[in-house]
């Protein structure tokens, strides 16, 4: 049995085509799945021959919530995974509520392998990688909610190219006219900078927009923050990153997470600058630490004004994150898949 929500339209055209049926009821489905919210085969206009062969081949369940917290901007939801063997695999999805539509912060992994100093969900273990059905499940369950979705950043918990295909198929899925029906612009894949996984993203026809963890500019630093750094040096990721964004007429994110007294320094900022100034098309978002348990603290506001200073002069564009969620553990750096702190509103 495969799960329904993890097909792209191309999968099922060739799944009706083999059996017979015309492709074109595939873009049918994908209407009912995705902008109906069908709950049952039974409900399409199909003939009962073709709907059984449905419910043979495919199921059609979303994760349950297994606890949900939220303030008045944010929405938290632990969903719980059928797992195999070892247990259920539970993990995290942020809705955040903002004044041009709803936005929603996607898992890709139970855990992280990454292991980035400052960030909550690198001290889970990963236990596996999410399939595409259970990304896209994920803002199905938020839709339900009520959420009307403008965009979607794959930042939650996992390293998005650590699960390529998978999140391949979920960001085909989230952009298909027929499916979620997303600009590919207004989705975002960030990651911590996996190189074979930046190109093959730039070999896409229609790439989602993409997004780099820096959070700092040189080796020595970067790779004590983020360990993938000792494999895939920043200069080979800066490069990477920039033939994405010439190849398909994009702007890319850099994340620029600010941690007091470790990579806040105006000298830093200009190095940063230094680094990455020679394209117009990057543009910095420096985002506030979030509490957690690493021992990181954040940065003051005056450092991070000093900062912002430094690249602004450099002619490189920079925004602030606004951070949400703070008050639940729905922050960047801060899921875990741990509720138990939290009181459950269920
Ligand atoms: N693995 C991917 C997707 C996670 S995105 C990646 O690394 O890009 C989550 C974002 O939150 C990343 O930019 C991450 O570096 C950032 N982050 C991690 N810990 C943080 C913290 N304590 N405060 C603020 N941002 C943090």
């Amino acid at each position: 049995m495969t799960d329904i929500y993890s097909m792209t339209r191309s999968g099922l055209e060739k799944w009706f085509s083999e059996r017979g049926d015309n492709p074109a009821k595939a873009a049918i489905l994908f209407q009912w799945l995705y902008q109906r919210d069908l709950r049952s085969f039974d409900e399409l206009p199909f003939s009962d021959r073709v709907k059984s062969a449905m419910t043979d081949s495919f199921t059609m369940e979303l994760p349950e919530t297994a606890a949900r917290v939220g303030d008045e901007v944010t929405e938290k939801l632990l969903l719980r995974l059928p797992g195999g063997e070892s247990g259920d695999d539970h993990v995290e999805t942020v809705l955040m509520r903002q004044k041009y539509g709803d936005s929603v912060c996607i898992s890709t992994q139970v855990g992280c392998a990454m292991g980035c100093a400052f960030c909550q969900s690198g001290r889970l273990k990963k236990r596996r990688s999410l399939t595409a059905g259970e990304m896209t499940a994920q803002v199905l369950k938020m839709r339900r909610l009520g959420a009307e979705i403008h965009s979607i950043t794959v930042m939650g918990i996992g390293e998005p190219f650590d699960n390529f295909s998978a999140v391949r198929d979920f960001c085909e899925i989230a952009s298909d006219y027929n499916g979620l029906a997303l600009g590919e612009k207004h989705i975002t894949v960030s990651t911590c900078g996996i190189v074979p996984g930046i190109m093959a993203w730039s070999a896409l026809p229609h790439p989602c927009s993409l997004a780099v963890s820096l959070h700092a500019a040189d080796n020595d630093l970067r790779s004590m923050l983020m360990p993938i750094n000792r494999r895939y040096p920043v200069g080979n990721v800066i490069a990477a990153a920039a033939e994405f964004a010439e190849l398909h007429n994009r702007r890319v994110t850099l994340e620029y997470v600010m941690l007091s007294g470790v990579n806040d320094s105006p000298e830093q900022a200009q190095q940063l600058a230094n680094l990455i100034g020679f394209s117009k098309r990057f543009y910095v978002n420096i985002i506030p630490c979030n509490g957690n348990d690493s021992g990181f603290i954040p940065s003051t506001r005056d450092r991070i004004m000093a900062f912002y200073d430094v690249l602004k002069k450099n002619g490189i564009s920079v925004t602030m994150r606004r951070e949400f969620g703070g008050g639940i553990s729905a922050a960047c750096g801060q899921l875990s898949s741990d509720f138990s702190d939290q009181k459950s509103r269920l």
